[in-house]
């Protein structure tokens, strides 16, 4: 027997307390139950996504919410500027592009990040711009980019901003009202702790205004009349009723733990592991700040990290991530966001040390446990 451990950057593990509260017998959503359950989520998201806007739910994987984000604000012909660092980035300019829109890619190499600098200047270059779409942490590469640089270069503008938090939500702080965000959109099976399949979006006044005026086409991903069902805790259609349920669960153990405490857990577990693979002298993807969420590690020379993510898999049952696209080979990615705790860093170290010993590679057992173990003692 191996013990399943799920340690990708998505999906993350789900607590025992909340498969148990999904497992019980299904109830209908047009049901006071059903609307006592949504009362508690709403209010609940709110304060994750630190937001006075409604936080609307949607029964769709992330990138469900990264379209409908974009289809509920702009309209046909619009410009607007990416961030594009990554494969997350070109997920937005795919998006943008199947709705016909005009593109200004910001690129950095993968592994890089773009400054507001230069948003402020593409803003100044692009005045009609109607939005900078980003991601906060871009999975693909492990970085965190500086939202908070891009909200303060774009708040002055007439463009909105939209990010996407599906890796950074309940991860690292992300203050959507204080930072002056205007699209915050995320999905459950990342620092949620849920499976996946549920969306979420809320947007600031600005975008609010924005969606009155928006030509793309869209129906079942109306933002504004679905927010006319959520304002009476309703859903427009079938919501996703076990998830909405585990939602509840996650939401009150994000708040027993305290948001602040919740991202301070996700930097000492991104800490630690950076450390751990430092010390095992490997190098880290990631040549801006790092993700709390998860860390990309570059396969030491003459090493596929693909096959590094099969022996996690197959020789330890731990299933970890390689690298996406033009990464492929180079990177291997470890999750530590949601249902992630200390000796969860400490097995995906301690089986790395075993995996690339098991590679040939010339390995000081204990090394990474014990930088990541100093990490942990530094309180
Ligand atoms: C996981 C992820 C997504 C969403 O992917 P889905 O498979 O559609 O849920 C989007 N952006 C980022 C940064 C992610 O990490």
């Amino acid at each position: 027997m191996k013990k399943y451990q799920l340690m990708a950057p998505g999906p993350t593990p789900v607590p025992s307390q909340v498969l148990l509260a999904m497992a019980r017998p299904i109830i209908h959503h047009r049901t006071p139950e059903y609307e006592a359950l949504f009362v508690e989520a709403r209010d609940g998201l709110k304060t994750l996504v630190q937001t006075r806007q409604d936080v609307v739910p949607f029964a769709c994987s992330g990138t469900g919410v990264l379209e409908a984000a974009v289809v509920n604000t702009l309209s046909a012909g619009d410009t607007v500027i990416v961030v594009v660092a990554g494969k997350f980035g070109e997920r937005w300019v795919e998006i943008a592009k199947a709705y016909g829109l005009q593109v200004v890619p910001l690129t950095a190499p993968f592994g890089e990040t773009v400054s507001p600098e230069r948003v402020a200047e593409a803003l100044a270059r692009h005045p009609k711009a109607q939005a900078v779409l980003a991601q906060h942490s871009e999975s693909s590469t492990g970085v965190l980019h500086d939202v908070r640089g891009y909200a303060a270069v774009t708040r002055g503008t007439s463009a909105i901003l939209i990010v996407d938090a599906v890796s950074s939500l309940g991860i690292a702080d992300l203050p959507m009202d204080a930072w002056g965000v205007d699209a915050v959109v995320a999905g459950s099976q990342k620092g949620l702790m849920l499976p996946p399949g549920l969306g979420f979006a809320a947007l600031s006044e600005k975008a609010w205004e924005r969606a009155k005026t928006s030509t793309l086409p869209k129906y079942y991903f109306d933002i504004a009349v679905e927010r006319r069902f959520v304002a009476r805790n309703e859903a427009r259609f079938t919501p996703a009723v076990s998830l909405v349920i585990g939602l509840r669960e996650v939401l009150r153990m994000l708040a027993d733990e305290g948001l602040a405490n919740v991202f301070k857990r996700h930097d000492r577990l991104a800490r630690a592991t950076r450390a751990g693979v430092e010390a095992l002298g490997l190098e880290l993807f990631a040549r801006a700040t790092p993700s709390p969420a998860l860390t990309a590690v570059v396969a030491p020379r003459g090493i596929d990290s693909e096959a590094i993510a099969a022996a996690f898999s197959r020789d330890h049952n731990i299933t970890i991530a390689g690298g996406q696209g033009e990464m492929k080979g180079q990177v291997f990615r470890l999750g530590h966001m949601g249902y992630a705790a200390e000796f969860d860093t400490i097995t995906a170290l301690a089986a790395l040390e075993q995996i690339l010993a098991d590679l040939g590679q010339p390995v000081d057992f204990g090394a990474s446990v014990r930088a990541a173990q100093k990490v942990f003692a530094a309180r």
